[in-house]
């Protein structure tokens, strides 16, 4: 019999949640957003009581998406570990990743330059990201940042493209979608969250999947949404090459692509100078938005 997965790491985003439905649910300090924020919370948790259930010993919840502040933590399962915000490393975002064997991402985008819901990699900024001649999802890059610890990526949910980018490079994976097409009105986000947390379950004795290590070295093309002004700026500040509205980046590992790629879409060379300084103006931000949230679905009479 298979050993049963006993610590797990949750990545959560909040696209492809059971209550984020336009681009105004996936920005900062909307109505749209908080609400977002309290499906998220709810999938989560659902996700992590069936898990503690089932036998698994440890939960650790990374919040992922934009300040990494999106998570109602009382709303969720108190046995889970919450790290809202984010760490410089040493795996970009989230710190050291501690005992997990194991990463589970939910939530999740497709890819910038395809046709999934609300699809990006890391930034809107970035109209279509295409490395070795594919576009690039984000789940490569945070399965390959965690494979140094041993960690494999064990489940994935998130729109259908972006279950479809997920399973067609990392094999084995099994994906759980949530299909948006036919409208909020008609989704059943109760049931839904249901058979997530169950599919979730069912893959604690998966030992299919391996941590993901692609084979570089890798050339990633970066297209500007801004076009070629800002793709000046940006090869200038960072010495990458530029065509047009496109930068050229070359690396030898997948690690190394994903810390390049951070770099051009949310520092300059003064924020990385200062990065602890920097990371604690954005993760204050991110706890006065949460504050802001929860204010706000007391209000709207979606909490009390
Ligand atoms: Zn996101």
């Amino acid at each position: 019999m298979n050993r049963h997965l006993t610590h797990i790491l949750i990545l959560a985003d909040l696209e492809g949640s059971s209550a984020c439905w336009n681009y105004r649910a996936a920005s900062f300090l909307t109505d749209d957003w908080a609400r977002a924020c309290l499906g998220l919370s709810r999938d989560v948790s659902s996700v992590v009581s069936a898990l503690f259930d089932a036998g698994v010993e440890s939960v650790t919840i990374k919040d992922f998406h934009r300040t990494g502040y999106n998570l109602l933590t009382e709303r969720i399962d108190s046995r889970a570990k919450i790290v809202s915000g984010f760490r410089r490393g040493p795996v970009p975002g989230i710190g050291h990743p501690g005992e997990s064997q194991a990463v589970m991402l939910l939530g999740m985008h497709a890819a910038s330059g395809s046709h999934g819901f609300l699809a990006h990699t890391l930034t809107s900024r970035i109209a279509r990201l295409e490395v070795n001649g594919r576009l690039l999802a984000e789940v490569e890059l945070f399965a390959a940042s965690l494979a140094p610890w041993g960690i494999r990526p064990v489940f994935f949910s998130g729109c259908p493209v972006a279950c479809e980018q997920a399973a067609a490079v990392i094999d084995n994976l099994p994906c759980f979608a949530i299909d948006k097409s036919s409208g909020q009105q008609k989704f059943d986000s109760r049931t839904w969250r249901s058979e997530l947390a169950q599919a979730a379950v069912g893959t604690l004795s998966n030992s299919q999947t391996e941590p993901y290590r692609p084979v570089g070295p890798f050339r990633a093309l970066v297209t500007l949404r801004n076009g070629a002004a800002e793709a000046s700026r940006l090869a200038r500040r960072w010495k990458f090459k530029q065509s047009g509205a496109q930068l050229e980046i070359h690396t030898k590992r997948m690690d190394q692509l994903y810390l390049a790629l951070i770099k051009l879409c949310y520092l300059s060379p003064l924020t990385e100078k200062i990065l602890p300084l920097a990371l604690m103006a954005s993760n204050l931000r991110g706890r006065l938005g949460m504050m802001w949230a929860r204010r706000r679905l007391r209000q709207l009479g979606s909490i009390t």
